[in-house]
């Protein structure tokens, strides 16, 4: 059966790239299928151990999940620590997994910068913690932005090896799903969880610079819109955004090579949810100067709200706790049976 599962670090201001890459498609994704989106604060230690305000960050993501229409009550929203599975199956895959794989990780070369040999230990093990994450629920499907893709193939590649592996004691225990891997037929435990990376805009660029993710950690406040941006500070950062000085093109082939009006143009449709085709049908020929006071608007008209409604749930934070609470009960029941599973697997006495 698909389950859904995904998450978001407690890092810092939600920003729309964010929204439209992940929250955006968790809300999507809710009326079909079984979901679990946790407030992945375990992960928001690994690059920087001491956070300020980790207990609001945590709720302030769940409150943007809430705000952004996810139904606590039908789904499940929790907070990673409070789930002790994370960190069990996490150190089962820190065996699983080797090293050569996670030193090729781009976002560990990335966050670790020029002093590596000075980066935590928990940055470099990121994806096995992430793997867990979602295999402790046999998650089938995970929605992400498209830098999550090599961590998800990484989460394959962990289930594909524990499979193989554990292959004859699974299939003793009656655990597993028979399945060809190669021409070897093996009993898997684990499902190889697909990514949901597509739409429109699975990768949102900083607004000041085409060839870089927008990113929470950004020096620039320009550079991307927070979630909880008020309207002018909306229309002052897109009026300032980057482009190039020719109209928008006829057709969306050639916007390659324009990276700053593709992303725009990527946005727009992503928050009005159509294709880019249909955004530049409409605007075919147009020059920034009408795009972008229409881009404002839509980004104000659908951000609005959601942060309205962010700040109204964050005035009562015991609202918010209850409902980590609760969705952390649930997902602990679904954990200590896969973990059950898992120790009986290995041998666990
Ligand atoms: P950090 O810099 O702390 O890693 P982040 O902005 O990358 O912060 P995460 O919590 O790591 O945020 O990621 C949450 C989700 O948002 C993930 O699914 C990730 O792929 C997605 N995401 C992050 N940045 C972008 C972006 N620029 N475009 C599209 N999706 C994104
Ligand atoms: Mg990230």
């Amino acid at each position: 059966k698909p389950l859904v599962f995904s998450g978001v670090q407690p890092t810092g201001n939600l920003h729309l790239g964010n929204y439209l890459g992940a929250i955006r498609k968790f809300v999507a994704l809710q009326d079909q299928h079984d979901c679990i989106f946790c407030v992945v604060d375990m992960h928001s230690i690994t690059a920087q151990l001491v956070h300020e305000d980790l207990k609001g960050q945590t709720r302030s993501i769940a409150a943007a999940f809430i705000a952004s229409g996810i139904d606590p009550v039908k789904h499940i929203v929790f907070n990673q620590s409070a789930v002790p599975g994370h960190a069990e199956l996490a150190w089962i895959f820190n065996c699983v997994a080797r090293i050569g794989w996670m030193n090729r990780m781009t976002q560990f070369k990335d966050k670790a910068g020029k002093d590596r040999e000075n980066a935590s230990l928990g940055l470099l093990a990121y994806p096995s913690l992430m793997a867990a994450d979602i295999l402790l629920y046999r998650a089938t499907h995970v929605p992400v932005g498209e830098d999550q893709k090599q961590h998800l193939e990484l989460t394959r590649d962990i289930a594909q090896k524990f499979n193989i592996d554990f292959s004859d004691r699974i299939r003793a225990a009656g655990l597993g799903v028979e399945m060809m891997v190669g021409e070897e037929k093996v009993s898997g435990f684990f499902p190889m969880t697909e990514p949901l990376i597509e739409g429109p805009a699975p990768r949102v660029m900083s607004l000041r610079d085409g060839s870089k993710k927008m990113s929470k950690s950004d020096p620039s406040d320009l550079s991307r819109i927070n979630l909880t941006d008020d309207a002018d500070t909306i229309a002052k950062k897109i009026r300032k955004a980057k482009t190039d000085p020719a109209p928008l093109p006829e057709t969306v082939e050639e916007l390659e090579g324009r990276p700053e009006a593709q992303n725009l143009v990527g946005i727009y449709a992503a928050l009005s949810d159509r294709t880019r085709k249909d955004v530049i049908d409409e605007y075919a020929g147009q020059q920034f100067s009408v795009f972008k006071p229409a881009l404002v608007d839509l980004a104000v008209n659908v951000l609005e709200p959601v942060s309205r409604e962010m700040h109204r749930l964050m005035d009562d934070p015991s609202h918010i706790d209850a409902i980590l609470k609760d969705g952390s009960a649930r997902a602990n029941a679904i954990a200590a049976k896969t973990m059950a599973d898992v120790r009986e697997i290995i041998g666990f006495v």
